[in-house]
């Protein structure tokens, strides 16, 4: 979470980007492929599933108990809050509310569309606070670039 763009009062209210509907399955949180084994140790109870680019993910796919497409399953480690330690928490949850994007040939911050407290008419704000953390953001693809996710229409770029 990037306190220049979020308050910590407003997510402290909300907690949406920690829990997933079924739709939204596509944002959950790629970890780095070295961290993988020692949150296994500290949580064995938290399923991870590898997606097809070899990006590892959360897997939550059998915690929703309604067919209700607005219910929502959490992020297993979320208990009133990450209980993950900074070096283990995801880049995409410290990158937050920016996702890394391929676009065409390159790389895009763009903003997630459904964190429901970012005022997306403060373009300067949000300009400024993508090209604070672009560079950390590319150098970190660079490692690892199974977190980068496909370009997706409704993602507004911002960097
Ligand atoms: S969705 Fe947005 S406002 Fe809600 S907790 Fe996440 S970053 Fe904060
Ligand atoms: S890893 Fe932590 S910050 Fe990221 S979605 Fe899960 S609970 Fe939230």
């Amino acid at each position: 979470m990037l306190k220049d763009v979020l308050s910590p009062g407003d997510c402290a209210k909300c907690g949406f980007c920690c829990s997933f509907r079924r739709q939204s399955l596509h944002l959950t949180p790629l970890f780095a492929r070295e961290t993988v084994d020692e949150i296994s140790r500290l949580h064995p109870e938290a399923r991870f599933k590898t997606l097809p680019n070899g990006a590892v993910t959360i897997n939550i796919d059998d915690q929703y108990r309604t067919g209700d497409s607005e219910e929502e399953a959490p992020c297993p480690f979320n208990k009133k809050g990450c209980i993950l330690p900074g070096h283990l928490k995801p880049f995409d949850c410290k990158l937050w509310p920016f996702r890394l994007m391929r676009r065409g040939d390159g790389l895009a911050l763009a903003l997630v569309p459904t964190c429901p407290w970012i005022e997306k008419d403060d373009t300067a704000k949000f300009k400024a606070t993508a090209l604070s953390v672009a560079k950390e953001a590319m150098d970190y693809a660079k490692d690892h670039p199974e977190i980068v996710i496909e370009y997706r229409a409704d993602y507004q770029v911002v960097e």
